[in-house]
């Protein structure tokens, strides 16, 4: 009995001796993990890439308490404005005003200038519409030479002059008589017989 109990003690002991220990490993542990846990300071390092205007560049940043270090992207840097082109405006086509930027030489900026339009003027080849015919203006653009035609519709007869009439008998027909007052071209009109009166 004395001896079991003895036993009983001695294993207490040991089983809190282990304990302890369990307890100090943990407590070591933690302090470790809270000591790497602290918040970086960032500081820039060396430059990896300058940025250009159409790239990125990189950089390596240092932590000031740990010393880690990582790649970080830089900002492009802002084009820089170099030779202004003007291409003009033709007639049809519209020009522009264009900014390179003197480092990449990509357009940076453009402003539209609007095509001009025809400067048209009167030119041979014309002439007048008749009363049956059509007629032509003609004209050349004094910029690019281009040529434009428009069609002049027909007038058609004038037939609102005065009215000469023959009046109808009961033996001959009558007539109603006008000349178109541009090209005299006559327009008659039958008057029919007069029935014979009974
Ligand atoms: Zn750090
Ligand atoms: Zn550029
Ligand atoms: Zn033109
Ligand atoms: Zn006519």
């Amino acid at each position: 009995m004395l001896l079991s109990y003895c036993y009983l003690m001695c294993y207490n002991v040991y089983m809190k001796g282990k304990t302890a220990i369990l307890i100090l490993i943990l407590v070591f542990l933690l302090s470790l993990s809270s000591c790497s846990q602290h918040v970086h300071e960032w500081t820039l390092g060396t430059i990896i890439r300058e940025a250009t205007c159409t790239e990125t560049g990189l950089a390596m940043q240092v932590c000031a308490v740990c010393g880690e270090m990582h790649e970080i992207e830089t900002e492009k840097r802002p084009h820089v404005e170099g030779q202004t082109t003007t291409i003009s405006p033709t007639c049809t086509e519209p020009g522009a005003v264009n900014v390179t930027c003197l480092i990449c030489w990509q357009v940076i900026s453009s402003t539209t200038l609007p095509a001009l339009g025809h400067d048209w003027w009167p030119v041979e080849g014309s002439y007048e519409p008749t009363c049956e015919h059509e007629g032509h203006d003609c004209y050349s653009c004094s910029r690019c030479n281009e040529i434009r035609i428009d069609v002049l519709p027909a007038l058609g007869h004038d037939f609102s002059g005065p009215v000469e009439r023959i009046d109808p008998t009961e033996i001959e027909n009558g007539m109603e008589f006008t000349r178109c007052k541009r090209c005299s071209l006559a327009q008659c009109v039958i008057l029919p017989k007069t029935a014979i009166a009974e």
